[in-house]
């Protein structure tokens, strides 16, 4: 029985081509207490990899955190192994909205402290007690209105690119940031405001607006399903989209477009630009914005040096990454936040 990943992504791909069938990715969470996340997380190995599913999917004590893709043929008997599980039973999948074959190439499942890493050490604090949710037509009435604080609950790299109009977006790298960050900005309006967040599907709101709430936040809401479910309803419902630019999404396909707006620039020359990619220099591997202008003097690269660095032949480079500790993973935009 294998409870680890042997393929190579490039294996991975050439076999996704071979069997030439369509792929369906999707992502879904529950909080829900789990005695033994181990235990859970090899059960799901061994039924899924049967499956052929691959993904990036977490578990930990307070539940289940999973992005996936699935071959579209076996959807059923892979949703039905989700309802075999009583917490599980219904739970909803955000179908993502631009499709991609290739958007996960590994089945990687791994047991963590949390599922969304918060840095909450407060005993008294229950995450079960989130915000009230609120469907797409109830949202874009909410935040018509002139009291509502729209909170974006994402990182700046995510909230950059895409966003609510109207929305803050607190200048952050990591979720546990920018519970403190927002609880300061918004202190003032803890009786008299509406408190109103998203984030891509909904898991961060739901332990961020239990947590405003145990601060004596007194109407605090999320967007149910976060900007992937909005963006299924705005459709279907015929509502009016207010969400600009593309929402950030962690596989290969690293966005999706929501609306033709492009509301950032890239980071190099500040041309409209809302393409992420990683620095070619794997010592470097930033994740910025780049145009295809600068990608091409660049080489693909972030700078000068990098393209120097990457040049080098690999002994070298291996040389020189050494002691220079961890490289930073995001770069710093040039003062054009939202
Ligand atoms: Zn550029
Ligand atoms: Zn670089």
């Amino acid at each position: 029985m294998t409870l680890y990943n042997t393929l190579s992504a490039a294996q991975r791909a050439g076999l996704i081509d071979e069997a030439g069938q369509e792929r369906l990715t999707l992502s879904f969470y529950k909080y829900h207490r789990l005695e033994n996340p181990q235990a859970f997380r090899d059960e799901l190995y061994v039924a899924w990899e049967k499956l052929d599913v691959l993904g990036r999917i977490y578990v930990a004590r307070e539940g289940i955190n999973a992005q996936l893709s699935v071959p579209a043929l076996r959807f059923a008997e892979f949703k039905a192994h989700l309802d075999g599980y009583p917490f599980l039973l219904g739970v909803r999948l955000n179908i993502a909205v631009e499709q991609d074959n290739k958007s996960f190439l590994k089945l990687t499942l791994k047991v963590r402290d949390r599922i969304v890493a918060d840095g909450i050490e407060d005993p008294s604090f229950d995450a079960g007690k989130a915000g009230r949710h609120l469907r797409a037509r109830e949202f874009n009435d909410l935040i018509a209105d002139p009291k509502t604080l729209l909170v974006d609950m994402r990182n700046h790299f995510e909230s950059e690119i895409g966003h609510f109009q109207g929305a803050f977006t607190p200048d952050v790298d990591t979720f546990r940031e920018s519970l403190d960050i927002i609880a300061g900005e918004l202190k003032g309006h803890k009786e008299d405001g509406n408190l109103v967040m998203y984030c891509t599907g909904g898991i961060r709101c739901e332990k961020a607006s239990a947590w405003f709430r145990h601060q004596g936040f007194r109407s605090v809401a999320q967007l149910e399903g976060g900007i992937i479910e909005y963006l299924r309803q705005v459709k279907a419902e015929g509502l009016e989209n207010k969400f600009l630019g593309k929402n950030f999404v962690f596989d290969n396909r690293m966005a999706e477009r929501i609306s033709p707006h492009i509301v950032s620039q890239c980071h190099l020359c500040g041309e409209p630009c809302d393409t992420h990619r990683n620095c070619r220099n794997e010592a470097c591997h930033i994740l910025l914005i780049e145009c295809q202008a600068c990608v091409a003097r660049l080489n693909g690269c972030c700078s000068e040096a990098c393209v120097e660095r990457a040049a080098l032949p690999a002994g070298e480079r291996k040389r020189l990454r050494k002691g220079t500790g961890a490289p930073k993973k995001y770069f710093r935009g040039r003062g054009t936040r939202p």
